[in-house]
């Protein structure tokens, strides 16, 4: 019997999304595109990305999530964020992403992690690997869904070059993020969490070739960001690692072959990039990037409500769609082992 998930994996590993004008769902999957229209229609679009925790304790130079227009000391108390899970799946989200900073740092990541799983969410945390120890990933691991880890390059060196590390190390002209994050994709794997792969491609790293290395971690998904400007959050290290027309897509072409390994391959143009993902702050405010910054909501989530609050955000839907934002995050396919031995 051909399932949805069938259908939907199918389609995604025949088109290339590098190249892939239409979206993921098409006619042939009618009564699960039928639940997408009724879900982006209303309030929110499936996926929130909330960016839960200000600080971060790495020092990537191209960091598009740095919130120094935020002062520190602004957060929503824990009580407040404990309520923020439920909310959002009850004005139609079905997955929460946790992202930073570095949202591991935050202390009471597993209370939300609980919080969303008793309201029917979706978890997935997107970190550079630090906080997910082996004693927080067996303590936890029932309450995570997937794991997003950054690496952007097979390569430490590269990774130092880019900022990629501990703020101590990068000071010191090195970079140990392949050790840790090795480490914690392996934990992850054997704890049944499905693994998402997340690459900025910049100046830095623009002529590497990364497939074999990939091809060995074996994500489910493999996100490539192009190197974005942010106004107010990047400004001053992005200027060197930006990259020039058709750069973007050299790298992806290099690279694509890893579909046909099964892995999902999605590259993401800084076109792609703005206003085409559902953020929420520290604060409890939506945000959106479409006009090349940070545009905050004038309310929090918890001050107005999910819906008052979104109404105000720029959101596109279509680009929402056509970078494959609704994907089979449910399922997330059969899990592909780790290769150990090549
Ligand atoms: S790990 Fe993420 S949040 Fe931290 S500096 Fe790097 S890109 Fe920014």
């Amino acid at each position: 019997m051909v399932t949805i998930t069938m259908l939907i994996n199918e389609t995604l590993l025949r088109s290339h999304p590098s190249r892939r004008k239409m979206r993921v769902y098409n006619q042939s999957e009618e009564s699960f595109m039928g639940r997408t229209r009724e879900v982006i229609r209303g309030v929110l679009p499936p996926a929130v990305n909330w960016h839960l925790w200000l600080y971060c304790n790495y020092a990537c130079n191209f960091c598009f999530a740095t919130y120094e227009d935020i002062p520190r000391a602004d957060r929503l108390s824990k009580e407040d964020a404990l309520k923020v899970p439920k909310m959002l799946a009850k004005e139609g989200a079905e997955k929460i992403t946790f992202v930073g900073g570095e949202p591991t740092m935050c202390p009471y990541l597993t209370d939300l992690l609980e919080a969303a799983k008793k309201a029917g969410l979706v978890t997935c945390i997107v970190s550079n690997g630090w906080g997910l120890t082996p004693d927080f990933l067996n303590k936890n691991h029932h309450l995570i869904d997937w794991v997003g880890i950054s690496i952007d390059s097979a390569d430490n060196e590269i990774h130092a070059k880019m900022g990629r590390g501990l703020r101590k190390d990068i000071a010191a002209g090195k970079s140990n993020h392949l050790t840790l994050t090795e480490k914690v994709w392996k934990n992850c794997k054997e704890l049944g969490i499905k693994m998402k792969l997340n690459t900025v491609v910049c100046k830095e790293n623009l002529n590497e070739d990364m497939s074999g290395y990939v091809i060995k971690l074996r994500p489910e998904r493999w996100k490539i960001f192009e190197v974005l400007p942010v106004k107010g959050q990047n400004d001053e290290c992005i200027g060197d690692l930006l990259l020039e027309k058709g750069e973007f897509q050299t790298w992806v072409d290099r690279h694509a072959w890893v579909e046909r390994e099964g892995i999902q391959f999605v590259p993401e143009s800084n076109e792609m990039m703005r206003g085409s993902y559902a953020m929420l702050d520290a604060l409890g405010r939506f945000y959106s990037n479409a006009k090349g910054g940070h545009e905050y909501g004038a309310n929090s989530i918890l001050e107005v409500g999910v819906k008052q609050a979104w109404e105000s955000n720029v959101f596109s839907k279509e680009k929402f769609d056509e970078r494959g934002g609704l994907y089979d995050y449910h399922e997330g396919g059969a899990a592909l082992p780790v290769l150990e031995n090549e």
